[in-house]
Order: structure tokens, then C-alpha cells, then sequence
């Protein structure tokens, strides 16, 4: 194992997608050291368009991060390894980061890291997510427009998006996979939009390269279909925050106050591990505060 901990960084970013870029740009231009560590795999890497980022619109997630990539490394004092952390500790100086093949040291850290999306046990369920199984009416809702349109949710979270959703569509269906989970008020408002509710044990996503056609059901019964909303359970790509002892949230997310901390002095987090608020504009949001808050840390502490 190499050890480069005698070169210690103002900072390392784990992770170096969207909100972990973003980050080093604020960093990059306020003259700090920075480290970003990525291990390559971001969490909307199926889906073949992204939208709804302002100058951005209808590219391909890979040509943004490529783009904001070449911009962060512009700065000087920014350098980008393509290694996973796997290990973090406190030290006197800061932090230590271990990678499978180095270890670095730095005066803080930000957790840039993302979530891992959980599917469920459907046939055709991975090879359509992003593509005709989505996550989001915002992100890809207008494509998918006045199109035969499911929803696969249950509960509170269920009605939410059925109300979203018939925005962009009025041939819409819930189908809860199971027993449906609605208050008698709910079930009556979704029946006066004509929202029917499926209860049937969903087996099969019939589709072609990602593209689906059919939804198959316990039963033997099938619907056509275009699109299909699902937010599926999701875990933290990375345990780095949960070995720096930091604390989560109910939902599973970095604890973080409006400034991007975490309950960890020292240790900032941005993008999807902190927030419910999955997107590109988002996560590019809190990279950018959790940048500007770390390097005002350095300098409140120096000055
Ligand atoms: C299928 C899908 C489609 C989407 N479409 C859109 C869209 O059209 N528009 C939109 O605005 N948003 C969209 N989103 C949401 C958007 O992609 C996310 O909000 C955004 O990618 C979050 O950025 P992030 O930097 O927090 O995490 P990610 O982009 O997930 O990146 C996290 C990075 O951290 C790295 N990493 C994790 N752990 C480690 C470690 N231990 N060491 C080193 N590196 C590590 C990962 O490899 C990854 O590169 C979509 C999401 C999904 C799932």
C-alpha cells in the first residue's frame, strides 16, 4: 500500500459525480487542495437522457459529469483519482482515507457518495430502470406523456405521485403489488379520477432493450403498457459515513444541517446520501454549499 498521508489535502471528495464536482469547483477556485476519489459508477448511469438541469437538458448523464469534470480539474490545486475509499478514521490532523491501493490524510471531508436503488424481485424490473421504469415525473415525466401510464407504489407515497403523475397523464393505474394500503377518503378521490388500483403480485416487465410493453401478473393477467413510475427502497452506496460515525436521518439519509455539516466535526456530505430531493440541480446545489461552508471552516480556523 502506498501511503501519501505526508501530502495531506484541504479536503477529500468521495465521490465524483454531480454533487462532488460541483464541490471541488468551489473548493478548486477558493486555492484549496483537493482530492476527489471516485470509484465510477453513479447511480443514474442506465438512463440514456437527463433532464430538467438548466443548459443541460435532453444530455446524456455521462457528457454532464464529463463536462464538469474537465471544468473542476481546470483548477490547479484540484487532482481526481479514480479509487474507492473504503476506509475513514479521525485523526490529530483531520481525517485518514484509505483506498484499496493508498491512504491520504486531509484537514476535512466531503461525502459526495449517492444512494444504491434496491429493486425489487421483478423479471425485466433493472434492465428498464431509468429507461421506461422511473424514478421521477420531474426528471422524465414530459417524455412519457398522455402515454399508458402505472404507477408502482402503495400507501401516503402511492396517492402522492398518483396526484403528480395524472398531471402528465390521464390513462394512469396504481398497482400496489400486494394488498392496497389506502384510507376509504383516498380510495374514493382516486376513483373520481379514474385512478384504478391493481392489487395482483406483478411477476413480469415484458420490454424491449429497456423499452416496456407489458406488465405481467401473478395471475397469468397482462396490462399494455408505456411507462412505469416506481421509487424503489435504496441504501447508501457508501459506509464511509457510518464508519466516521456520522448520524442519518428517519430515511436512511447523512444528517446534515442547512450549511451541509453532518454531526461530524469536519465532515460535510452533499447530493442524494443527504437528501430526498433526487436531482442533478439539487445535488450540484448542496456540492457547491458544502464547497463554500468547508473552505469557510478553513478559513474561520486560520485566520
Ligand atoms: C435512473 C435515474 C435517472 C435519473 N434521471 C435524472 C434526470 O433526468 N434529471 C435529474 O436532474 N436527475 C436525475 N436523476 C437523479 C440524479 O441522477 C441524482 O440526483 C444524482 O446523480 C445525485 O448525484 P450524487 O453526486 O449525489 O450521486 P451519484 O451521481 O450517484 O454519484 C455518486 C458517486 O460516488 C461514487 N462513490 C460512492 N461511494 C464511493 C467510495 N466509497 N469511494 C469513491 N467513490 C464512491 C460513486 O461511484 C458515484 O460515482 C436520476 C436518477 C436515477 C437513479
Amino acid at each position: 500500500m502506498k501511503n501519501s498521508s505526508n501530502q495531506p489535502f484541504d479536503a477529500i471528495i468521495i465521490g465524483g459525480s454531480y454533487s462532488g464536482l460541483s464541490a471541488a469547483m468551489a473548493l478548486g477556485r477558493s486555492l484549496r487542495k483537493v482530492l476527489i476519489l471516485d470509484s465510477g459508477n453513479p447511480c443514474n448511469a442506465q438512463t440514456p437522457f437527463s433532464h430538467n438541469f438548466i443548459t443541460q437538458d435532453g444530455k446524456k448523464p455521462a457528457e454532464i459529469s464529463k463536462t464538469a469534470l474537465e471544468q473542476a480539474l481546470k483548477y490547479e490545486t484540484v487532482t481526481f483519482l479514480q479509487q474507492k475509499a473504503t476506509e475513514a478514521k479521525k485523526t490529530d490532523f483531520g481525517f485518514e482515507i484509505k483506498t484499496e491501493t493508498e491512504i491520504f490524510s486531509s484537514k476535512k471531508i466531503i461525502l459526495a457518495t449517492g444512494i444504491r436503488d434496491l429493486f425489487p424481485d421483478i423479471k425485466g424490473f433493472k434492465e428498464c430502470w431509468g429507461i421506461s421504469v422511473i424514478h421521477c415525473p420531474y426528471c422524465h415525466g414530459y417524455e412519457f406523456r398522455n402515454q399508458k401510464t402505472a404507477i408502482l407504489a402503495n400507501g401516503e407515497k402511492g396517492f402522492h405521485l398518483a396526484g403528480l403523475v395524472r398531471n402528465l397523464s390521464q390513462d394512469l393505474m396504481l398497482l400496489t403489488n400486494g394488498k392496497a394500503e389506502f384510507p376509504e377518503e383516498q380510495i374514493s378521490d382516486l376513483k373520481k379520477k379514474n385512478i384504478s388500483i391493481v392489487e395482483e403480485k406483478i411477476t413480469e416487465i415484458v420490454h424491449r432493450e429497456g423499452n416496456l410493453s407489458e406488465i405481467i401478473f401473478a395471475d397469468g393477467t397482462s396490462l399494455p403498457m408505456n411507462v412505469l413510475y416506481a421509487p424503489p427502497a435504496f441504501e447508501q452506496h457508501s459506509d464511509i459515513a457510518a464508519q466516521l460515525n456520522c448520524e442519518y436521518t428517519e430515511t436512511g439519509h447523512i444528517k446534515t444541517d442547512s450549511f451541509q455539516k453532518t454531526s461530524v466535526d469536519g465532515v460535510f456530505a452533499c447530493g442524494d446520501n443527504s437528501s430526498p430531493m433526487r436531482s442533478i440541480a439539487h445535488s450540484v446545489y448542496t456540492g457547491s454549499v458544502s464547497g463554500s461552508m468547508l473552505n469557510l471552516q478553513l478559513v474561520q480556523e486560520n485566520f
